[in-house]
């Protein structure tokens, strides 16, 4: 910070909400977390920091601190766009991918997630598989927000073989005589073992590998509506990208 009150943030735009007829709340995800600033005629195409403000840029924004407390943007500089261009299966991720954001992450829980979003975006960008992209964000999403399964072992005995399914209710995998005990279905082990996979893949490989569709769709559906559930919200873009 060269001045008093004024600070420059690097990050991803992942919302623009229009405020009278050009201003605009530009809401951003960057290494430190959620942030976001005013920014005068920013919604006018013809402005020099129209580009750098649309969802999907990734920016250097130099903002500055108002007498309120709230930051409002000087100026700012166009550093990638993540925008997928004529891909549907990308446009769709990506709408799933903000939706998460911006309706189910915790200010405080957000920083640790950004190499996972940022990825996601490169990813979906160069056109890699969006619903194995989106349910690796979705279960780390889960996971820092306390809604994670524990997928390393029964979560009710412990045992670390014979799992044969993956409980919701009970928060994770269980073994053959306690899913037996519990009445949960049996699953097949592609699924078993993609549960996992999912779960443990750091940001980095993100894009690196494609589920199945017959493996992935179940997944997607199951982890989505069991944050549905913990948080009583509705995912509005899963629908969409499932049918897809
Ligand atoms: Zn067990």
């Amino acid at each position: 910070m060269a001045v008093a009150g004024n600070k420059s943030l690097k990050g991803i735009v992942y919302r623009l909400t229009p405020v009278k007829e050009k201003d605009a709340m530009v809401s951003c995800f960057g290494e430190e977390g959620l942030f976001s600033f005013y920014a005068y005629g920013v919604m006018n195409p013809s402005a020099s920091n129209y580009g750098a403000c649309q969802v999907s840029s990734e920016s250097e924004f130099f903002l500055v601190e108002s007498t309120q407390g709230a930051y409002r943007l000087k100026e700012a500089k166009l550093l990638d766009s993540y925008h997928p261009e004529d891909d549907l299966s990308a446009m769709l991720g990506l709408s799933f991918l903000i939706e998460l954001v911006s309706r189910f992450l915790a200010e405080e829980d957000a920083a640790p997630l950004f190499p996972y979003f940022k990825q996601s975006l490169i990813a979906l960008k160069e056109g890699k598989g969006a619903k194995t992209v989106c349910t690796i964000f979705l279960s780390q999403l889960m996971s820092v927000s306390g809604y994670g399964l524990n997928l390393d072992e029964c979560v009710l005995c412990g045992k670390k073989s014979d799992i044969v399914s993956v409980s919701n209710i009970q928060g994770g995998y269980l073994c053959r005589s306690c899913a037996e005990e519990e009445g949960e279905a049996k699953m097949d082990v592609a699924t078993l073992k993609a549960y996992r996979i999912i779960a443990k893949t750091p940001s980095d490989k993100i894009g690196s590998f494609e589920l199945e569709l017959k493996t992935i769709n179940p997944i997607l559906s199951n982890l989505s509506h069991l944050l549905e559930e913990s948080t009583g919200a509705k995912i509005k873009s899963l629908q969409t990208l499932l049918s897809y």
